[in-house]
């Protein structure tokens, strides 16, 4: 507080005007005057994968208010608390504005040139050394698809290193896996519409009322349907459920089975279906036939008559749809729980219908928009590394040797940081990505950071909890300060926009790659004339033309004005014919297995982890706008009064979260029904209680997504409240 400000404040001058005064807006009547806009820039929301459509107010140069676009399709004007108070971050504290390079043990600000000189010599002379894969890069998410498409060339074809992947492998994996085990391809069949039109929506360890709450906007316009939620815990999506099944944690394999076994000794399967668009029906259903409902009743905790009414709502209902998210997904049998919810939407035809689709929830805005890019999972425009058509096709619309398109996926994210840890990988760049906080079982996570001879942040925000560790710092720009396009989950391709300029010396990635291009002496050969994103736009259409996700007939200015458009249509497989060999999706026999860390009489829990809704995964962002944080400042822990009576705690105590790895101390005990007897939740947002502290290192043997959701966990008092 200067001293004019309290010199005023003492002779009772009023200080604070600019902040209350108010007056009136030509859209909204009377509001702050301060929140008055001169200009509002259309955009698409840069938090969660729902891709709401928004309108940000800019004053004197100034982000100063945020509202829901009512014309957009996705969400007709409304926004959730994190999406309204989304233009605070445009001028929160703590950005990365200075490149920083360590000496002597101390990160000190460097010029551009000195940043990317090194970036490059360091790299180039590690790869020298140890080959092109000792460089391991994890992108993210956050990027804009051009970004993120202009990164894969960079690494593939610039740095020639493999081993390239995204955060969405934290994510969003297992749903890859699952579609492609089922219907030869990434790509969420159906659209938020379904929500609107099915008689039953079936949710799968989605909890949409925290994690993307403007669908549930979507699903109350649909007065008709029967709303089924499978969370062990009642979560917030659970108590709108007209049905919520408890299961026990990771039975759902056993539940989604049990269904298919009702379905197929009830008659009801869509059987002209099955028959003409399917294979291996009659493998399921001798699988199935063990899955009994006294069976699954058995293992999920729920009761017959539970599952066999679901199972008949589901079987009976002309239009079902099935969602799910991080509860299927975060697990090592996530992929194959992917394959199975797919089993019942092709045993009863519901796939490629108004209502009808198994529909993956994503997590990140543009997680889709790296999936479409690829060279992580897959080439760009869903290629397969395994074709060598596909390779060819690639080599020369780009001009480049056939040989330089890898053959095989390189290292997965958990593989990378493995591989940091034993030494494979020498270098580490990390883009948009805050891993200290997201990767579980942190100890590893950090032996790979500390061993690295060269570790590369590029952040908007600095310092993290990774950046910290970092050998060179890249102030990047982040949402709200760059152009380019989010594909949100239903395959929606909407526009970002620029509000204000990126602060001090930050630039966007898309400038920081062609800087890095350069220097490799690689920009002219794979990015000719580019200068903006709308280039790699423009390239992106014609390597995605004729593929699934094809871009070639949007517009990039159409894409602002009409809300975005979805690539495929609105739903895809509507004709029955899927991108395999021979145009018929899969079944696939999931056996039920126990998750890997049971509790025992040391460790009693079992550990779950999940998010609230006024925070953004590692809080990078959320943390540092003040109305969010201080709705939700710290983590706590949940659990059953039944377990608190037994251990003599009392709400509000401070309790520590013990694994067999490490622990989380001091955090809030909340005594509450929502969660079962024998389990305990806490949120995975905090880094000053990182839950990761205490997860296990286990992940899907396919997908390589991991088991985030199940560990076996003691708690403890660490002090009274
Ligand atoms: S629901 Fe998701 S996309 Fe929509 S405003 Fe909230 S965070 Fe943004």
């Amino acid at each position: 507080m200067s001293a004019v400000y309290k010199v005023r404040r003492l002779l009772g001058i009023d200080t604070s005007r600019g902040k209350y005064a108010y007056g009136d807006d030509p859209e909204y009547g009377y509001i702050s005057s301060s929140r008055i806009a001169d200009h509002w820039v259309k955009t698409t929301c840069g938090y969660c994968s729902v891709g709401c459509g928004m309108l940000v107010g800019v004053k004197d140069g100034k982000a100063v208010a945020s509202r829901g676009n009512p014309d957009h399709l996705v969400n007709r004007g409304k926004l959730c608390p994190k999406g309204l108070s989304e233009h605070h971050i445009l001028d929160a504290p703590g950005r990365a504005t200075q490149p920083l390079l360590r000496k002597n043990g101390r990160l000190e600000p460097v010029s551009w040139e000195e940043a990317l000189d090194t970036m490059v010599e360091r790299i180039t002379a590690i790869q020298a050394r140890n080959g092109a894969g000792s460089l391991g890069v994890v992108g993210t998410g956050q990027l804009v698809t051009e970004e993120f498409y202009t990164l894969g060339k960079l690494v593939q074809l610039g740095f020639r290193t493999p081993n390239f992947d995204g955060n969405t492998t934290l994510c969003m994996a297992s749903a890859v896996s699952g579609y492609k085990l089922s219907f030869g391809s990434d790509g969420p069949p159906g659209s938020y519409a379904d929500l609107e039109t099915a008689d039953v929506v079936l949710l799968i360890g989605a909890n949409i009322a925290d994690n993307h709450p403007i669908l549930c906007n979507r699903l109350e316009r649909n007065k008709r349907r029967m709303l089924i939620v499978v969370d062990p815990r009642v979560s917030k999506t659970a108590m709108m459920a007209d049905f919520h099944l408890a299961v026990k944690p990771r039975s759902d394999i056993a539940l989604v089975n049990g269904i298919a076994h009702i379905l197929i000794r009830d008659g009801l399967v869509d059987r002209e279906y099955v028959a003409q668009h399917t294979k291996g029906f009659e493998e399921l259903a001798t699988f199935v036939s063990t899955f009994t409902p006294e069976y699954v009743a058995q293992v999920t905790g729920l009761s017959i008559e539970q599952i066999e009414q679901v199972a008949s709502l589901y079987g009976r209902a002309k239009a079902a749809f099935i969602g799910w998210t991080m509860g299927v997904n975060h697990s090592t049998q996530g992929s194959v729980t992917v394959a199975a919810i797919n089993n019942l939407a092709l045993l009863t035809g519901n796939i490629g219908r108004s209502g009808a689709a198994p529909f993956s929830i994503t997590g990140q805005c543009n997680a889709m928009g790296t999936r479409e890019a690829g060279f992580t999972s897959s080439l760009p425009g869903y290629r397969k590394f395994e074709s060598d058509a596909h390779r060819k096709e690639l080599a020369d619309m780009w001009n480049v040797s056939l040989d330089s398109i890898p053959k095989a996926r390189g290292l997965a994210y958990p593989d990378i940081i493995e591989s940091a840890v034993t030494g494979r990988i020498r270098a580490l760049w990390f883009i948009a990505t805050n891993p200290a906080v997201s990767f579980p079982n942190y100890s590893v996570l950090e032996h790979a950071l500390r061993n690295v001879e060269f570790l590369v942040v590029q952040d908007g925000f600095h310092p993290t909890p990774t950046s910290e560790f970092a050998h060179l710092v890249l102030p990047a720009a982040i949402w709200g300060e760059k152009e380019g396009t989010y594909t949100n989950s239903e395959r929606r391709v909407s526009k970002v926009n620029r509000i204000v300029s990126p602060p001090g010396h930050a630039r966007t990635d898309f400038d920081i790659f062609l800087a890095l291009a350069e220097r490799l002496g690689v920009r002219n050969q794979l990015y000719p004339g580019w200068t903006s994103t709308r280039d790699a736009f423009a390239e992106w259409q014609r390597i995605s033309a004729g593929r699934m996700c094809d871009y070639s007939s949007l517009e990039w200015n159409d894409l602002e004005r009409t809300g975005g458009r979805q690539w495929g249509g609105e739903r895809l497989y509507s004709d029955g014919i899927f991108p395999t060999e021979d145009g018929r999706a899969q079944f696939h026999c999931v056996p039920c297995e126990p998750f890997l860390e049971q509790p025992n009489a040391e460790y009693d829990f079992v550990l779950n982890t999940g998010r609230t809704v006024e925070h953004w995964h590692t809080r990078t962002k959320t943390a540092r706008v003040d109305l969010l944080n201080k709705m939700v400042p710290h983590a706590w822990l949940e659990m059953n009064p039944t377990d608190a009576a037994r251990l003599k705690l009392r709400s509000h105590d401070r309790v520590s979260v013990i694994s067999r790895r490490s622990q989380v101390a001091n955090l809030e005990l909340r005594i509450t029904a929502i969660v079962a007897p024998g389990q305990v939740f806490m949120p995975f947002h905090f880094a000053e209680s990182n839950s990761n502290l205490v997860t296990l290192g286990a992940f899907d043997p396919i997908s390589r997504e991991p088991n985030f959701k199940q560990c076996a966990v003691r708690i403890e008092k660490s002090s009274a409240h």
